[in-house]
C-alpha cells in the first residue's frame, strides 16, 4: 500500500497517509497537527525494498570469486576436517549404549 504525503496549507506540517490507489480520493484526510483538511500532495523520492539476497546478487561477481577462494585457504573448506577429530566406536575408551534409531 504506498503511502503519500500531504503538506497542510495552514501549518506547513506534513501528514503521511496511506492509500490504496493513486487516484483514491483523499475524503478525510486531515493535518496531523491542526486537523485542516486543506492538504496539498507533496512529492517526495521513494525507497526500493531490496532483500539480502537481491545486494548479494547485485554484488560484482569477482567479489563471490575472491571470497571462494578466501574460504578455500581456511581450515573450515575442508570437508573431512569433523571425521578426522571423531573417534572410532571401537576405539572408544567407554562407547556407551549404542543409539537406537
Ligand atoms: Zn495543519
Amino acid at each position: 500500500m504506498p503511502l503519500y504525503v500531504y503538506q497542510c496549507r495552514r501549518c506547513d506540517v506534513r501528514t503521511e497517509v496511506f492509500q490504496r490507489r493513486m487516484d483514491a480520493p483523499r475524503e478525510g484526510c486531515v493535518c496531523e497537527a491542526c486537523g485542516s483538511g486543506e492538504l496539498d500532495r507533496v512529492y517526495t523520492p521513494f525507497a526500493v525494498y531490496r532483500s539480502e539476497l537481491d545486494k548479494l546478487r547485485s554484488l560484482d561477481p569477482k567479489y563471490h570469486a575472491r571470497v571462494d577462494q578466501a574460504l578455500a585457504n581456511t581450515r573450515e573448506a575442508d570437508p573431512m576436517r569433523h571425521l578426522e577429530r571423531m573417534t572410532p566406536f571401537e576405539s572408544a575408551a567407554e562407547p556407551g549404549d549404542p543409539i537406537k534409531f
